[in-house]
């Protein structure tokens, strides 16, 4: 990774203000590696709360950004400030996410190689803000021409919309992403930003049908409600009054202070015409949200054989009519299963639980593949027609690490998610730092870190990991129960020393969990799950009938989301956790063939409040980031390294009385051609293949005079 200092910045800093020492004691370091007792935790700490008093809630290790949540709106991220940033060398300025941002994009077009920016913390720490903040900078700030304006303004305005469907208000974050996403901005050999592509990961589907105490559904149903004009409600037969509508009322907060849906509503009415979504295309996709809501609303009572009944069809009415599918048709699929006994069908009615299972399943089904449809018409319009050699900055902002009272399925997804990631950086940073000094055979005291690993492995391991086991218990359909699951989790893995189940636990402990607990010790604390609903949840079943009903729809929408070749196919579906796990893996692979650049951001305290720094709250999150692990591996480390020949083909022509008739082996002419520059011994060293810097102060140096001299 390029041009990496620390010292630079802030002399600088210190040139600009009046007294060094009390500007030092006052806004600390910019740089953590710049601290004097590097190795304390305390000395960290009491750098980063320096700092967000100051409103500084950037700061570096290197070139990784640490970001504080400041719960409040600070007037760095203007138009001026970006311009600010652009084109300068990382450490001449105070940290920003824009120096992030502009520092990759510098690489990207000087080595046209491929990036991706690694945006983590947990819910609530600023994923999300830091990248839009992140986008907005590139929209900005990178060259375009007329025909591209319309690309940039679909790469701004695809996020209103994907948050509208896919962020809710949660315990932890009024605007808290339900679903990953991966983004890709695609840049052509100008720098000029010319498409992108987004691949969403396991929309939190459940959320649709069941939102806890203090949450919500997705922003979209209330938008929707609260700014939709009155003809378009009349159209949808709906009212304003959420409380009308069972989906709504659960988490009993329809309403949030910080959320305003009414020009949330506005933004995504005009987010989606910039997209390019026709009117008619809005109709269907406004008649399937209002159609959950229907959904939500209707109500089973029991014939006196115990089957379910509706006994008020002016819900399914307006279903039938908004997805256009036949009001018999429907009824019959939400109140039977059509089970395949020899080479007959037969519809078997269904009891008052499983009635609105299958309702539930419809909905969640209906919302998830329409968010899925969502994101690739989004696709559609950031596609580029261009067919030259592209380059492209991927953005990962990902739902980050979650506890909450209760946890379930999805809280297990999220976490897992959160390992993997978190794996991936130890690889990139941690392990392959050493493993490099190793290769190269450069003098280096270990540092040790906490791998993660362990805990990937018990999760997905072939065969024996909690996935296995999972997905073994999903296929005994009928035999098994989210209670054999636990048991199997018991039996197998109950000794593993990061899982604890009620057997293993002592006295205390069992006190605190109910018997349908497991705790997972994550890396970043330990979470209780409870297992009802996991294997529902991961069968994600929904009966055929009712997938036949949707595959004869007349909602555009809808008949692109069910295709009548699902019906015949014989595979089994995979489960939700498998698949979840394969779309990992991908992502994995696609950020590993790419340059990282890190933002770690951090919570400053749970209550969501501006100026307020909870130090335990702190302390274990830089703890489980890693942070202090990094800043060693940092601090004992050489900022700058280049493969020989790279090396020796940019900055030859500073020594132009050798070259170009010097042609000895290249770690000789690296070696000539450092001591011409004037490198002193403690500034480098020569590995097998590379040359390593310690200071990028010392390169940046070097770049000035090949850009005088060129
Ligand atoms: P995450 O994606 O990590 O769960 P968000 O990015 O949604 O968290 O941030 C949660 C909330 O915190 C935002 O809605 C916003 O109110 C506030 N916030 C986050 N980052 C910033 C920032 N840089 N400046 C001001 N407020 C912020
Ligand atoms: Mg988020």
């Amino acid at each position: 990774n390029a041009f990496q200092n620390t010292e630079f910045g802030e002399s600088r800093i210190r040139l600009n203000m009046e007294g060094a020492l009390t500007a030092r004691d006052r806004v600390g370091v910019q740089d953590f590696v710049l601290l004097d007792s590097y190795t304390s935790e305390v000395a960290f700490l009491d750098n980063l709360r320096k700092r967000f008093r100051e409103n500084l809630i950037y700061t570096y290790i290197g070139t990784l950004l640490v970001s504080v949540n400041p719960y409040k709106d600070l007037d760095i991220y203007t138009h001026k400030q970006m311009e600010l940033y652009m084109g300068v060398n990382f450490f001449e300025l105070p940290p920003h996410i824009y120096a992030l941002a502009d520092n990759a994009y510098r690489v990207m077009c000087t080595e046209f190689n491929n990036h991706f920016i690694l945006i983590s913390g947990e819910s609530g720490a600023g994923k999300t803000e830091a990248s839009k903040k992140i986008l907005q900078y590139y929209a900005v700030t990178c060259p375009t021409t007329q025909e591209l304006q319309a690309v940039r303004d679909c790469l701004l305005l695809s996020n209103p919309v994907l948050e509208a469907f896919g962020n809710a208000k949660t315990l932890r974050n009024d605007n808290s992403s339900r679903f990953g996403k991966y983004m890709d901005i695609q840049f052509n050999y100008k720098g000029e930003p010319v498409g992108g592509h987004i691949i969403s990961y396991l929309l939190e589907k459940s959320r649709v049908v069941h939102q806890n105490h203090g949450e919500r559904n997705f922003h979209i149903f209330y938008q929707l409600l609260e700014g939709g004009e009155e003809e378009l409600l009349r159209w949808l037969g709906l009212e304003q009054n959420p409380q009308n509508y069972n989906y709504l009322i659960q988490g009993q907060c329809a309403k949030v202070s910080s959320v305003n849906d009414k020009s949330d509503w506005r933004t995504v009415r005009k987010a989606f015409s910039v997209i390019d979504f026709e009117e008619n295309v809005l109709e269907h996709l406004f008649g399937i949200v209002a159609s959950i809501l229907h959904l939500g609303n209707i109500q089973y009572d029991e014939d006196n054989h115990g089957h379910a009944i509706i006994p008020n069809d002016s819900s399914l009415r307006w279903i039938s009519k908004l997805l256009g599918v036949p009001l018999s048709l429907l009824q019959e699929a939400l109140l039977h299963r059509k089970i395949e006994a020899k080479s007959e069908e037969v519809l078997s009615p269904l009891n008052l639980d499983l009635a609105f299972y299958a309702r539930d399943a419809l909905a969640k089904a209906i919302y998830g593949r329409t968010f899925t449809w969502l994101v690739n018409k989004i696709n559609e319009s950031l596609a580029n027609q261009d067919p030259s050699r592209k380059t492209v900055i991927g953005l990962l902002d990902i739902y980050g690490f979650e506890v909450f009272d209760i946890n379930s399925f999805e809280q297990f997804c999220i976490n897992y998610c959160n390992e993997k990631l978190q794996q991936l950086l130890i690889e990139l940073t941690l392990k392959s730092e050493q493993e490099e000094y190793e290769m190269e055979g450069i003098e280096w005291e270990p540092i040790q870190y906490f791998n993660n690993k362990i805990i990937c492995d018990v999760i997905e391991e072939k065969h024996k990991g909690i996935i296995s086991i999972l997905d073994e218990e999903c296929l005994r359909r009928g035999e098994a129960t989210d209670l054999t699951f636990l048991k199997k989790l018991e039996d197998k893995l109950g000794n593993h020393p990061h899982i604890l189940t009620h057997k293993f636990a002592d006295q205390k402990i069992r006190k605190s969990m109910d018997l349908e607990d497991f705790k997972l010790f994550h890396y970043a604390g330990e979470v209780t799950y409870c297992v009802i609903g996991f294997l529902d949840k991961n069968n994600d079943l929904l009966y055929r009938n009712l997938k036949e009903v949707m595959c004869v729809a007349r909602n555009q929408i809808i008949k692109q989301c069910f295709l009548a070749a699902e019906l015949d196919s014989k595979k089994l579906p995979q489960t939700v956790v498998t698949q979840f796990k394969n779309s990992l893996s991908g992502l994995i692979e696609i950020l590993k063939s790419k340059e990282p650049s890190y933002v770690r951001c951090i919570k400053p305290n749970d209550a969501k409040q501006p100026g307020r720094f909870d130090d335990v709250l702190i302390r274990h999150q830089i703890k489980y980031l890693g942070l202090m692990e990094h800043l060693r591996v940092r601090r004992a480390g050489f900022a700058y390294r280049r493969k020989y020949e790279t090396f020796l083909q940019r900055y030859k022509p500073l020594c132009p009385d050798t070259w170009p008739h010097w042609h000895g082996p290249v770690i000789k002419g690296v070696e000539i051609l450092v001591k011409h520059i004037g490198y002193k011994p403690e500034d480098y060293k020569l590995g097998r293949n590379k040359i390593f810097i310690r200071y990028a102060k010392t390169l940046f140096a070097t770049e000035d005079a090949y850009e005088i001299c060129k």
